[in-house]
Order: structure tokens, then sequence, then C-alpha cells
């Protein structure tokens, strides 16, 4: 499994995502980031979530 904390990359944000791999982490934090952020995911951002990936 595969674990990303969104207040990693956006200071202040609590949410927490887990997933089975890079592609499932992706998907929620797309859809996280549209919702809640009000951003599209770009390269730079898909590159500060695979940073912060976690192994669990
Ligand atoms: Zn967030």
């Amino acid at each position: 499994m595969k674990a990303f904390r969104c207040g990693d990359v956006v200071p202040g944000c609590t949410r927490e995502f887990t997933g089975t791999d890079r592609q499932d982490i992706l998907d929620q934090v797309a859809e996280h980031a549209r919702s809640d952020h009000h951003v599209e995911v770009d390269l730079t951002l898909v590159q500060a979530v695979e940073q912060h990936l976690r192994d669990r």
C-alpha cells in the first residue's frame, strides 16, 4: 500500500490518502485537489506527490 499526506505539499491540509499503488493515490489526489484546493493536477503536482509517497 502507498500513503500520501496532502499537508506535505499543501501546508495546513490534513487530508491523507492510502491506495494500492501510485496511480490510485494520484486519482484520489486529483479529485481532492480539484474540489478542495481548486487546482488541476499538473506535472509539478504529480512530482510533488511522488516525492512524498510512503510505503505502508
Ligand atoms: Zn489537500
